[in-house]
């Protein structure tokens, strides 16, 4: 038996089924029922928020022989041909493939004929902002003076980027992201209609991984249907197939943390990599897992906004009890950072390790809110009466807790570990040339061309006087960073800006990689070499 994507399966064909733009509905509704239709719309907003399918429903509406309360019957000769794609009233036009003068002339010149029969033409234009300069030009003329049996609707995810003269000759209105509660109960309906047996604790999570898309939710349900034919939809089922973590394991993790346990973490994150997991994800969602401890936290009044079920909010706010609401706010500092780092890179799982190192240790940074925490540390140990002989490889109270001047856990690597053949390494890095390398995806992507480029190819190294030094290749990318360009200056700053304080960096060149290797100490290396010490 074959089956039908929901999405094209369940696309609503009337008004009434167009879940969680009731502000744009019921405007369109009571314009039809006056008819007072009006000749061009702009439908704005993210994807998957219903602009298309409420554009395909008005072309009926203007169209249709008995509306009923301005919504479409789905009865009559019209709404059937155009139900059908055999309507020449409703001409689509996809603007992302349609997009130059030529095209547009096309439209032009058929607006001319009025309808053989039916009252209006719609031409429904997606993507409009796609369209060339000389597109839009060639379109305003007939947006100014319209013939009366002719509506335009163009759509667009990417409003700014239409020209003032069409906007300002548009009735505009914008698509709000749908709610999760609104997505969880259409898809709730859909199932049943469907007969699909299904947990609400999975619709629910679906609903609040498609990020307010209601295409998005409809093909997530699919794959998991799919993938689980004929079988009762679980959670976990859902979970697997999405590659996401279940939420116990945010507070196994925050346990391990708040206990200052990297081995305790690292061996969590080692089973997540195992179980397959999508590590981006898993990001995302330990992300919104503190932004919802933090929100209990701030307000008992919150339970709406917290997407959870009942007995998981018992949980969680068992386990906001168990943390500081300043800690919380660390933590979420450290993991954004960590989701925008993470799409840059092919080693997710060090980054993430990097960052649980992080949380565990707040002395592996030195702004204030660290300070604060590691001063928590300190009062809750001595309050236990525990003078802690040292947490994994760090040399004790002294060491951990007031070492406010920098040198942290990880830049005491204990000699000889995989290091043997390289008797120049630098005993500690100074912190912001730590914090500059690892940020330095960061600063590669806010670079423009063609610094990007060369800055992406560099290495990192240590200079003579403990400042940064960049190494590039000799030719272009040597031309480029001359002392009279200025370019050193600008990275300077850019490195300075994303560090949060001023940094001394020095670019040098080198004619290959190769000589890079041989000759410098790789900084990227270095502090991935640390992270396996730390982790024995
Ligand atoms: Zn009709």
């Amino acid at each position: 038996m074959s089956y039908t994507a929901l999405y094209r399966k369940f696309r609503p064909d009337h008004f009434e089924d167009v879940k969680g733009q009731e502000h744009i509905v019921t405007t369109l509704r009571n314009q039809i029922k006056a008819e007072r239709v009006g000749h061009a719309y702009l439908f704005c907003g993210t994807r998957g928020t219903g602009k298309t399918t409420i554009a395909k429903i008005l072309a009926k509406a203007v169209n249709c022989e008995h509306p009923v309360e301005g919504s479409p019957c789905g009865e009559c000769r019209s709404c059937k041909a155009i139900a059908a794609g055999a309507s020449m009233n409703v001409i689509e036009i996809d603007a992302a493939s349609n997009n130059g003068v030529d095209n547009v002339r096309e439209i032009i010149d058929e607006v001319a004929y009025s309808p053989a029969e039916g009252k209006y033409k719609v031409y429904i234009i997606d993507e409009v902002h796609m369209l060339s300069p000389g597109a839009f030009n060639a379109l305003l003329k007939t947006l100014e003076e319209p013939p009366s049996y002719v509506i335009f609707i163009l759509a667009t995810t990417e409003v700014h980027k239409i020209p003032i003269t069409i906007l300002s000759r548009c009735q505009r209105y914008d698509f709000k992201r749908i709610t999760i509660d609104t997505i969880a109960s259409r898809l709730q309906e859909l199932m049943e209609v469907e007969q699909i047996q299904v947990e609400e604790k999975a619709l629910r999570y679906i609903a609040k991984a498609a990020d307010g898309s209601m295409r998005d939710a409809l093909s997530l349900l699919d794959q998991c249907i799919a993938f689980h034919y004929g079988q009762e939809l679980t959670y976990d089922k859902v979970l697997d197939v999405l590659g996401a973590v279940d939420m116990e394991v945010f507070g196994r993790l925050l346990r391990h943390v708040l206990k200052q346990d990297v081995s305790g973490c690292i061996g969590l994150l080692e089973e997540i990599v195992m179980q397959g997991r999508e590590l981006s994800q898993f990001v995302a969602d330990f992300t919104w897992y503190l932004r919802n401890l933090l929100l209990l936290k701030a307000s008992d009044d919150i339970e709406d906004v917290i997407d959870v079920s009942s007995e998981n909010l018992v949980r969680l706010r068992e386990e906001a009890e168990m943390i500081e609401a300043d800690t919380i706010v660390r933590y979420i500092r450290i993991f954004s950072e960590l989701s925008n780092q993470i799409r840059y890179v092919s080693q997710k799982r060090i980054l993430i390790e990097i960052a649980l190192i992080k949380l565990c240790r707040p002395e592996m940074e030195s702004d204030l809110g660290s300070v604060a925490e590691r001063v928590r540390v300190m009062e809750d140990k001595l309050e236990n009466g525990i003078v802690p002989s040292g947490m994994a490889g760090t040399g004790g109270i002294l060491n951990t807790g007031l070492n406010v001047n920098g040198s942290s856990g990880l830049e005491t690597g204990s000699p000889g570990t995989g290091a043997a053949d390289r008797p120049a390494l630098p005993k500690a890095i100074p912190d912001d040339v730590r914090e500059a390398v690892e940020k330095w995806p960061i600063i590669v992507g806010r670079a423009s061309m063609p610094m990007k480029q060369y800055i992406k190819n560099a290495g990192l190294s240590l200079g003579g006087d403990n400042k940064l030094l960049v190494v590039v290749q000799d030719g272009l990318a040597s031309d480029y960073f001359a002392e009279q360009e200025g370019h050193r200056e600008l990275l300077m700053q850019m490195v300075s800006q994303a560090v949060g304080k001023d940094i001394e960096v020095t670019v040098r060149s080198v004619p290959d990689k190769d000589t890079f290797v041989r000759d410098y100490v790789d900084l990227n290396q270095m502090i991935h070499m640390d992270i396996e010490i730390e982790d024995e």
